[in-house]
């Protein structure tokens, strides 16, 4: 047990099953209910959490992650000292020039691309794993990674002083897989896609024993992700947005900001049963917005097919809990083509001067979408989650002509600035 000092402010009870309701102790080591198999996920109690919010007011509160560690899953204070100190807290950026383009007046984007230490979301739900792992007394992570759990498990547990191990399918991003390497984590590409590599993980995990920071560790790690709706609601003063724009993979975040925003009613911080949550997914691997959209709500799994990499998951584990929170809601989803997506891309970089990657596009070209479906109104105070960096997957971005061989002189030089007035930013010679 954990003397008073050494506790966090946590008010995290049980672990509890999604499906039969069964509860386990916060300390049991288990990811699946033993009675069903389902996933678990954390409860707490919610009138403590309500009193020890109100005990400290938000200006004498830690500025990262565990700003609001009362609804976080980490207990052990020592655990949590030593991750996401630097994490969380990103800016949430009125975007007027891009929302001019989608005719959007109040269109925020919550900028994940800046997250730290590894530039995704992925930093939010990677910290809550590893925080989990140090409680645990162990000293290895593994996890298996469409692109960004992977530098984000290698980042935090170089910090950690714990040794990583990062398994990717045969299509990852070369970039995020040289990362991970200079973070000094272990990198296995696996022959198989993403689904494969996952089955392949779990049975790894439970024949190994290490931990897996998105599967053995999953219902603490996903909780990471409700700190998102924390922040952009205390962001713009307590009004909880009209509508989140919510970029979906296995859809951990989209369903965990709505665990998030059911909370803050709770515990009294902001009213948030008004706001909208809609699912932004690649065409190429759309089994959430195919879900949504045909109105069965039920999830088929997909061979996915796209250039967004980091959300190219077909059999999205949190899927059912996505169709909840956009049907619960009144939502909706949206599914784009690659092609928008990049073009999305260009357009959120000329306008807001954010370089975002496929994900990102991803939900810019589906707020588009939503807007010019009239899904979105004009008038609605809109929140985009911009959830990952584009520096990083820049390999299969498409070309744009620049200007080459220009001589280096000035008359020459000048010669060009005209062309490039004259005919636009992308004018080359002759
Ligand atoms: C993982 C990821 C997401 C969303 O993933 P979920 O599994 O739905 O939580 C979105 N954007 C980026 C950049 C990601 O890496």
């Amino acid at each position: 047990m954990l003397n008073p000092s050494d506790r966090t402010r946590s008010c995290a009870t049980e672990l509890v099953c999604r499906d039969c309701g069964r509860r386990l102790p916060l300390l049991d080591t288990t990811s699946k209910c033993l009675g069903c198999g389902q996933g678990l996920d954390i409860d707490y109690d919610y009138e403590l959490a309500k009193a020890r919010l109100a005990e400290i007011p938000p200006a004498q509160r830690e500025i990262n992650i565990w700003r609001f560690e009362e609804l976080l899953p980490i207990t052990d204070a020592r655990a949590k000292a030593r991750v996401g100190r630097y994490s969380g807290r990103t800016p949430l950026i009125h975007a007027d020039r891009l929302g001019a383009e989608l005719g959007l007046k109040k269109l925020y984007l919550k900028d994940d691309s800046t997250q730290r230490p590894s530039l995704s979301y992925k930093d939010r739900v990677v910290s809550m794993a590893v925080a989990r792992l140090l409680e645990l007394g162990k000293d290895e992570i593994g996890c298996v990674s469409t692109g960004n759990v992977g530098t984000a498990v290698a980042s935090l547990a170089a910090k950690a002083g714990v040794t990583a191990y990062v398994f990717y399918p045969a299509n990852m991003e070369r970039g995020k897989a040289r990362a991970c390497r200079a973070l000094g984590a272990a990198v296995c590409q696996l022959d198989g896609n993403y689904d494969e590599a996952n089955r392949a993980c779990r049975e790894l995990a439970l024949a190994s024993g290490v931990q897996f920071a998105n599967i053995t560790l999953r219902p603490f790690y996903a909780e990471g992700a409700k700190t998102v709706a924390y922040e952009v609601v205390e962001q713009l003063d307590w009004v909880a947005p009209d509508h989140f724009v919510i970029p979906a993979a296995g859809g951990t975040l989209s369903s965990r900001v709505h665990k998030g925003l059911n909370e803050m009613e709770m515990v009294g911080l902001a009213e948030t049963s008004a706001t909208k949550i809609s699912a932004a997914q690649a065409e190429g691997c759309s089994p959430i917005a195919t879900a949504i959209l045909d109105g069965s709500g039920e999830i088929t799994p997909q061979t996915p097919q796209t250039a967004a990499h980091s959300i190219a998951i077909g059999a999205p584990g949190d899927g059912a809990l996505v169709v909840d929170a956009v049907t619960s809601r009144g939502g909706s989803a949206a599914a784009v083509t690659d092609a928008e997506i990049f073009e999305a891309i260009d357009l959120l970089g000329a306008t807001e001067g954010i370089l975002t990657e496929p994900a990102g596009g991803t939900t810019i070209a589906s707020t588009a979408k939503l807007a010019s479906e009239g899904k979105i109104g004009a008038e609605e105070t809109v929140v985009a989650i911009v959830s990952g960096n584009g520096y990083k997957t820049l390999d299969e971005h498409p070309d744009k002509p620049w200007a080459e061989g220009v001589a280096c002189d000035v008359e020459a030089m000048s010669e060009m600035l005209q062309e490039f007035r004259r005919h636009g930013v992308g004018a080359t010679l002759g």
